[in-house]
Formats: structure tokens, sequence, C-alpha cells
């Protein structure tokens, strides 16, 4: 499902001495289907970024689309647009409290008025999509290794079918096995399922490896997005980032085992 934000402006508590620009003319259009990136440091927009996104925040001012669904200051109804967007946040293991895998994935098409038939139907699907056995669905979610509650989570969200999936982080706290598997799990869900990813990542080599477009944010505004190659073709524009250096290094080199030809590693070394 397509996103299109246009003049999107986010202000936290606006007309009081606490006000906060967040997010600042925010345009972006992506595409049905694509898998995004999302990078930037800390307190640079993309926590409220994904969160008006995904209908928790209103815009201050401007408009989000996502399919028919229009939002803008004046909407009064989000609840369609988070029908239609599903949101990790980080450590979504967190949230899970049911006595079984099966009751904690089949909460929320629960509350969408399914018959037991059809809510069974979409556990068995989501566990599938996420790489769980089915021999799981009786044991307590608390007693599975982190990268499995994790995938418990995400079936629980991907059980309400949503046509927009994002990820906040999803591989923070997994060892490198566990978040190579939570990756390829996420690639197979957008190749496969069709779904509209965002990814919230801090790592550049997680975001060239599966993203096909990426967004960096700074001080709440869109410093650079496009593809990978682009992204890092523009030696201006990345050098008034003031990104990490051998952040960006180990970014090309992933980067580079795809493309042809490599982009070259001296691009991005600076004078000191
Ligand atoms: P990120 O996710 O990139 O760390 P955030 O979207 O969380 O960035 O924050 C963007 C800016 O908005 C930061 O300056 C942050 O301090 C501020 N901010 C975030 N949430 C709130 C809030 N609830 N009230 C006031 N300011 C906030």
């Amino acid at each position: 499902m397509e996103i299109v934000i246009e003049d999107l402006n986010v202000i936290y508590h606006p007309g009081t001495p606490f006000a906060k620009q967040a997010l600042t003319d925010i345009n972006l259009r992506v595409a049905s289907g694509s898998f995004v990136a999302l990078l930037g440091a800390t307190g640079s927009g993309k926590s409220t970024l994904i969160q008006t996104v995904a209908g928790l925040i209103k815009p201050t001012s401007g408009q989000l689309r996502i399919g028919n669904q229009v939002i803008t200051p004046k909407s009064k109804q989000l609840s369609e647009l988070r029908r239609l967007v599903g949101v990790a946040f980080q450590y979504p293991e967190h949230q899970l409290f049911e006595e079984t895998v099966e009751k904690d994935i089949a909460f929320g098409p629960r509350q969408q008025g399914l018959t037991e038939e059809q809510v069974a139907e979409r556990v068995e699907e989501a566990m599938c999509w996420v790489g769980l056995p089915p021999s799981l669905k009786d044991r307590s979610p608390l007693a599975l290794s982190g990268g499995q509650m994790r995938r418990v989570a995400i079936a629980g969200i991907l059980a309400m079918r949503p046509q927009v999936l994002i990820l906040d982080e999803p591989t923070a706290g997994l060892d490198p096995r566990g978040q190579r598997e939570m990756m390829d799990m996420v690639g197979r869900l957008h190749r496969e399922q069709g779904l509209t990813v965002l990814l919230v990542t801090h790592q550049m080599e997680e975001a060239a490896r599966y993203a096909e477009q990426l967004v960096i944010l700074s001080e709440g505004r869109i410093a650079l997005t496009g593809t990978p190659r682009e992204v890092f073709g523009n030696e201006q524009a990345l050098s008034r980032l003031k990104l990490d250096v051998p952040e960006i290094t180990k970014f090309i080199m992933a980067l580079n085992r795809n493309l042809d030809p490599p982009l070259p590693l001296t691009l991005f070394s600076v004078e000191e």
C-alpha cells in the first residue's frame, strides 16, 4: 500500500512553553510493497514519524495518505489507519502476556470480530510467516528464546493482516545469528507477502542489505533520501550530515556486495 506524506509538521505540546517541533516539512512517497529504511541520530524524529504513519500521533499540519485513508490535523478517526499499519516497537516481546503462544497471537484478530475458526487460521498462517513451528503453539511465550519471543510478538501483529509493517530496531539485543535470522525473516515477509516495510535501524549495514529506499532524518527534516546507491553516491550531502566514517565505510562495503560497479571506498575518507 502506497504511503504519501505531504508537508508534514509535528509539534509536541503546541502553543505551550514546552512546544517542540519534532518533524518539519516532511515530504515522502513510499511505493506500495517497497522496503524503506529510516536512519538518523537519536532525537532526529524517527519515532515521531513512525507513530504518525501508524496513526498514533496526528499531524500538526500537512497530511498523510495511506491507500485511500487521508489523515490531516482535523481527522477524528484514526482507527482505520491503525488497522492498515502494524507496528512492532522496540522489544515488542515485553508486551507478551498470554499463557500460550497461540493465545498471544490470537489476541489482535480476536478483537476484529472474526470467528474462532478464522482466528485459528490467522494464528497458523502468522506462525508460518515468522518461521515458528506449530509445535510451539501451546508453549508459554515466556519459556521461549529472545528471538522466538520477538517472532511471537511480530506474528501477533501480522495476524491482523496489516498492509504496512513498521519495525523499530527489530534486531536490538539479539546475538549476531539472531539478528541475521530476524532480518532474513523480515526480507521474506516483504518479498512473499508483498508488505510495505518501514524499518527503523541504527545499523547502516542492515539498511544497505535489505532496503530499496533510505530516508535519513536529521533534526526533524529529511536530510537525504533515495536508493542506497543514490544516497551513498551523494558525497556532498553526506558530508554535511557528519555521519560516522567507520559506519559509512561498513555500509559501503555491505552495499558493494550487491553493486556492479562497486562504490569507491575512498569516497568518504576524512581529512583531519
Ligand atoms: P528519534 O526516534 O529519532 O530518537 P523522536 O521522534 O523520539 O526521535 O524525537 C524527535 C524530537 O522530539 C526530539 O527532540 C525529542 O526530544 C522530541 N520529543 C519526542 N517525544 C516527545 C514528547 N512526547 N514530548 C516532547 N518532545 C518530544
